[in-house]
């Protein structure tokens, strides 16, 4: 043991050995702690009196050596660690003897725990299920009745943005698997609808270009997924896009924008064009690198090509430029504009 000592510095101190006052060591070694038949090695801070060569330690280097072993403990069984049960609780609004009510465990667990002591393995399953909204919800639906009004009250609040959160993710996620099943030619472009790169794309425009409004994202896109088709018999995303007055604008495009701003890789900034007449318009900014990874060298040609030629035209004038597309003209409002007209595409000819 006496080779593991790290000497840090030195003073005079009172040798609890000698019972006097003795030139001491400071620094650490290295101590085994058992913990539940296991053997866990930490640094421990102590002293040695260099008189009689005895080591000890203070009341709280000893707790944190303990607390130290506890740490490493918890890490090597996948145990949540003080400070994340904490902030799991916090997450809920709740103090620590109602989170244990809900959990269904005595008043002063949660308070236990969250001081260092080590948690049983089925009361961290527990903690790790209850990290999920909806599994928390189900054991506080369960034990709401043991809570004060004004408690029940707090969760509620935190509670509910958590599940509308995961509910909006789950909605767009269907949504996403469901749309073009089975990839069809006329309105997918021969592609299942890609969340992944659809939500690339947009990220692109809207990080590559400045001051991006909706129409004008519309545009690129419908643009974009139809020029790649016209070349390479395959649009870029899978996107079906409907004829709508002010031009082709992606089916569904409004929860995906929503969940990337949810998800906080876009930020949406409204602008007031006419006060009076209450006219306003929304650009899009992004805040994460789009995945181009999984476009092949073609498909980023054109995607650049698009970003180049487009990028610096007003919503108006993309707007006009699309009405004069036969995917357009052809088509009446609300209609999908098959990925035929790709053929007819005037730009890039
Ligand atoms: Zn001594």
């Amino acid at each position: 043991m006496i080779d593991n000592f790290k000497i840090e510095s030195e003073k005079d101190d009172v040798c609890p050995t000698c019972e006097d006052m003795r030139r001491v060591e400071t620094g650490t070694r290295i101590e085994t702690v058992q913990i539940r038949n296991e053997s866990v090695e930490v640094d421990a801070n102590v002293q040695r009196c260099t008189y009689c060569g005895n080591f000890f330690s203070s009341g709280d280097e000893d707790e944190a050596t303990i607390q130290k072993a506890y740490r490493k403990f918890r890490e090597r069984r996948g145990l949540l660690q003080p400070e994340q049960i904490r902030e799991l609780r916090e997450q809920y609004g709740l103090g620590q003897r109602a989170f244990a009510r809900i959990l269904g465990w005595g008043e002063i667990t949660i308070h236990r725990y969250e001081a260092g002591s080590i948690q049983d393995e089925a009361h961290n399953d527990t903690l790790m299920l209850v990290r999920d909204a909806d599994s928390f919800a189900r054991l506080y639906e369960k034990n709401r009745k043991t809570l004060s009004r004004s408690v029940s009250q707090k969760v509620d609040e935190h509670l509910i943005p958590l599940m509308r959160d995961r509910q909006e993710k789950y909605f767009v996620e269907y949504l996403a698997s469901n749309l073009n099943e089975p990839a069809d030619l006329i309105i997918s472009g021969n592609r299942k609808f890609d969340l992944e790169r659809f939500e690339s794309v947009i990220l692109y425009f809207c990080g590559k270009l400045d001051h991006v409004y909706k129409t004008k994202l519309n545009k690129l896109l419908w643009y974009y997924d139809f020029i790649t088709f016209k070349h390479l018999d395959r649009s870029a995303t899978g996107a079906s896009y409907v004829h709508l007055p002010l031009g082709p604008v992606p089916d569904n495009y409004d929860f995906f924008l929503a969940d990337l701003i949810r998800k906080g890789s876009l930020e949406a900034n409204e602008i007031v064009f006419d006060v009076e007449k209450g006219v306003t318009g929304e650009w899009f900014k992004a805040f994460q690198k789009p995945d181009l990874d999984l476009f092949s060298d073609e498909e980023l040609r054109f995607l650049d090509q698009v970003a180049k030629r487009l990028g610096d035209m007003g919503a108006r004038e993309l707007s006009d430029l699309s009405h004069g597309e036969d995917g357009y003209a052809k088509t009446k409002k609300g209609e999908f504009i098959s990925y035929e007209w790709a053929k007819n595409i005037r730009l890039f000819t």
